[in-house]
């Protein structure tokens, strides 16, 4: 299957698995991956947040409830939102998430504005997991014709090393410990050379952690993204 249904369904096993109720996905763009996340039981709220307020609006159909929706009764109740806004500015209706998800955005920014992703996710929005995916540059040299980045609006693409480099930084300041996978296999047993094609870091929250809480009506109590859509199920 295409390499973007795999980082998808690698975020709906685990929501399988994990059962969160409150989920983020950061660069949500055609909220494809929210289409599928609707369907989960477990899931109250559901948030998309992207720089592209245009872009949501246009692929946002898909999220609305289908008449048959209705047709079978349940309890499920949920919330879908939808926010123009950057990943690099605080926005208190983001904290306390059980999951939030980033997949394919991080090269997208420049390095400091990584940095302020990383304290804005790790250290103000502070869910409980976090899940991020971003290209695997070693495995670039597998790709037929590529030269340079795999997409012109990259800003970097990371080896194995610099990904993790990135990753145990964010879990010393923040308070977390990640795990390392990744989806797109390599041909003919060349994953430990090569590595996956996308690189996936799961972060898990440390218990005790004193991150996430600050009181409402601090200063803290920042709204700097904008509401484009919002539907109760
Ligand atoms: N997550 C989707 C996926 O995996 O298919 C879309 C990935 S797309 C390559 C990157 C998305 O990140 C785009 O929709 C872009 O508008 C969004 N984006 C880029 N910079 C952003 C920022 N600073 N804050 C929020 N979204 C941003």
């Amino acid at each position: 299957p295409p390499l973007h249904l795999q980082r998808h369904q690698f975020v709906v096993d685990f929501v399988r698995k994990t059962k969160p109720k409150k989920v983020a996905d950061l660069g949500c763009g055609e909220c494809k991956l929210l289409k599928q996340l609707k369907f989960h039981r477990s899931i109250e709220l559901l948030v998309g947040v992207d720089i592209n307020g245009a872009k949501i609006k246009k692929h946002v159909h898909g999220l609305a409830p289908l008449s048959t929706d209705y047709l079978q009764p349940t309890n499920h109740q949920l919330h879908v939102e939808l926010y123009q806004g950057s990943v690099t500015q605080r926005d208190a209706r983001l904290r306390g998430f059980d999951l939030v998800t980033s997949m394919e955005l991080i090269e997208h920014l420049t390095l400091p504005d990584v940095e302020h992703f990383s304290s804005v996710v790790f250290g103000y929005m502070s869910p409980a997991s976090v899940i991020i995916s971003t290209p695997n540059s070693e495995f670039n040299r597998l790709l037929p014709g590529l030269t340079g980045f795999r997409n012109y609006d990259h800003k970097f693409e990371w080896n194995r090393s610099q990904f993790r480099s990135w990753a145990v930084k964010v879990c010393l300041d923040h308070g977390y410990e990640v795990e390392f996978t990744g989806v797109g296999e390599p041909p003919q047993n060349q994953l430990e050379s090569v590595g996956f094609c996308t690189q996936i870091g799961v972060f898990h929250r440390l218990k005790g952690s004193s991150h996430g809480n600050v009181l409402p009506g601090s200063e803290d109590e920042v709204f700097s993204y904008t509401s484009v859509y919002s539907i109760n199920y």
